[in-house]
């Protein structure tokens, strides 16, 4: 180096020198990054074991959770959701979307409100599935958090619009009711609709799940909760009312009762992000599917899908919890509003980057 010309009085000087700007340059590069991810959309999907739990923080601060896991296991999926809200910087929850009422959305509510404070919760109404006996009970749960005023109320119909800050929503579908009207940008033909299968009406609170569009500078992102092929149906055909999505939240957690062929083709994600179990969801007909269809560049898992097995699953570095020990790792998306996007695996911590399209 060339500090061997200089007396050690000077050669002080310079490494004093070189010390202040590498400083300046790590300043300014820490506060580039914090600016960006100021900017950012931070959509954290957290490990709740083939149930949903989806965490959005906007860039206005603001933070909604689609569902919220299940209940039992030592509040098992409530720890998880508070972790993931603490390396997001939150310490409470604006909103949260109970999609449905079936136990391994909305069963692990109580369990979250007694570790961090939400504000209103979001629904469809009322359950209507009378029959199954944890739907009941998860149900009577939650009336009592309401009852309790332990959290405010909003329920929600097709074409509302969700109070969230920082990011613009529609609701798709709720209570067994799906927008009547093509959204911005879309109402195409789909000629698939002539020879797509025809599927019964689903009978539980599946199909009566609150879907929601979330739309973020040119980013498209949709989460239907556990909305069944029939309604899918309804969405698409005999016009495509949705578009295209950049982020597709797997219906269902990839379970064949969602995610038809007219359906996934349609709405041609660029990713998609599958909130499996390793024992629920992941179904190999589903599965490929939404690995097969039109625009597809990756599909994500939470888990790997025992079902699945060798030919129905993505490759390794595309799950955050593989075979063996289930650490409950998750995945995370950064978006930005021009269009880019990135996805983390938690557990490998390498991060794979979409620019905007
Ligand atoms: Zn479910």
């Amino acid at each position: 180096m060339a500090s061997v010309l200089f007396p050690r009085q000077s050669r002080i000087a310079i490494i004093v020198l070189g010390l202040t700007l590498a400083s300046v340059q790590l300043t300014a590069a820490s506060r580039s990054s914090a600016s960006t991810q100021e900017k950012a959309l931070r959509i954290l999907f957290v490990d709740v074991e083939g149930g949903q739990a989806t965490l959005f923080v906007t860039p206005a601060g603001q933070s909604l959770l689609i569902d919220a896991g299940w209940p039992d296991n030592d509040g098992r999926d409530a720890d998880r959701i508070v972790a993931a809200t603490k390396r997001a910087g939150i310490s409470k929850i604006d909103y949260v979307l109970i999609t449905h009422f079936h136990t391994d959305h909305v069963g692990g509510l109580p369990q979250l409100v007694a570790q961090i404070p939400v504000g209103t919760v979001i629904d469809h109404g009322d359950n209507r599935e009378s029959t199954d006996a944890p739907t009941v009970q998860s149900w009577h749960a939650y009336q009592e958090l309401l009852t309790a005023k332990k959290v405010k109320r909003l329920s929600l119909k097709p074409g509302d619009r969700l109070p969230v800050k920082g990011i613009e929503t529609t609701v798709i579908s709720s209570d067994g009711a799906v927008i009547d009207h093509a959204l911005p940008g879309a109402g195409q033909n789909n000629a698939a609709c002539k020879t797509a299968e025809h599927f019964p009406l689903d009978q539980t609170e599946n199909l009566r799940s609150l879907g929601t569009l979330i739309i973020f500078g040119k980013l498209r992102i949709l989460d239907l909760g556990d909305l069944t092929r029939d309604k899918e149906y309804e969405l698409v055909c005999p016009s495509n009312k949705l578009g295209r999505f950049d982020i597709y939240i797997v219906s269902h957690h990839g379970w064949y009762q969602s995610n038809s062929s007219v359906f996934v083709n349609a709405i041609a994600p660029r990713v998609a992000i599958m909130d499996n179990g390793a024992k629920k969801g992941g179904t190999p007909s589903a599965w490929e599917i939404i690995e097969k269809s039109p625009r597809l560049e990756d599909l994500w898992q939470l888990h790997f899908s025992d079902e699945g097995g060798p030919a129905h699953n993505v490759a390794t570095e595309f799950i955050a919890n593989p075979e063996g020990p289930d650490a409950g790792h998750d995945l995370e998306l950064t978006a930005w509003p021009d269009g880019r996007f990135d996805v983390t695996n938690s557990r490998t911590q390498i991060t794979k980057h979409y620019p905007a399209r």
